[in-house]
């Protein structure tokens, strides 16, 4: 998997912001929308494209617009739901499915309790969005799902990451021979014995949705 640590001060200086704790949830929403936009032009960077041929008010030129089929965006729920806006802002013509999953609190393992997403993905971009990568199992599940279905490049875009997640992911996905990347805002210490990150930024779920 190739790891993107997004090296910006905007991204730093909006992640700083979605941390602490005093930021009420609207806040937190629009910082985590904004962010994600960021991290979007990054984790792009290799969409498939085509050249295209147009005419200016001066000239015929050829340039180029995005390929078919277009890129399929994959908001994990539910936290992910939170970085959807951000990202098809920048991908506006993208098509979005959902994968629900959850991890059970004990075991920290991830269950799948919903799936909307086309069943053929053969020859399909995704883009997957979880906002925090912590023991990985929610993650490396869902780029597993989508490889099975057949997507053939897959982009995880990320607000804060585990290095342990990092490390899980690489381990449990060894086996998927298609180009697998991260996006992350930032890569923090560690994870705690409740398998939140530290220093983070606690429930992201929560902390979007007012719940707490
Ligand atoms: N999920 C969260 O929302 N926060 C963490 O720190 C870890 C997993």
């Amino acid at each position: 998997m190739r790891v993107e640590l997004a090296n910006h001060p905007l991204i730093a200086h909006k992640l700083t912001y979605l941390r602490d704790k005093r930021t009420d949830s609207p806040t937190f929403r629009r910082l985590a929308e904004e962010l994600v936009t960021l991290l979007a032009y990054e984790a792009t960077r290799e969409v498939r494209v085509e050249p295209f041929h147009i005419e200016t008010p001066v000239a015929p030129t050829t340039g180029i617009k995005l390929s078919s089929p277009k890129p399929l965006v994959v908001p994990i729920l539910r936290a992910g739901l939170g970085m959807l806006e951000g990202m098809v802002r920048l991908l506006p013509s993208a098509e979005v499915g959902f994968l629900g999953m959850q991890r059970n609190e004990e075991t920290l393992e991830a269950i799948t309790y919903a799936n909307r997403l086309p069943d053929d993905l053969s020859g399909r971009q995704c883009y997957v969005l979880d906002p925090m990568l912590a023991t990985g199992g929610t993650l490396a599940m869902a780029i597993r799902y989508l490889a099975e279905r057949g997507a053939d490049d897959i982009t995880a875009v990320t607000l804060l990451s585990a290095p342990e997640g990092i490390e899980a992911v690489e381990r449990d996905l060894a086996d998927l021979d298609i180009p697998i990347t991260l996006v992350t805002g930032a890569i923090d210490e560690r994870l705690n014995e409740n398998g939140y990150i530290v220093p983070g930024l606690g429930d992201a779920g929560d902390r979007l949705y007012g719940v707490v």
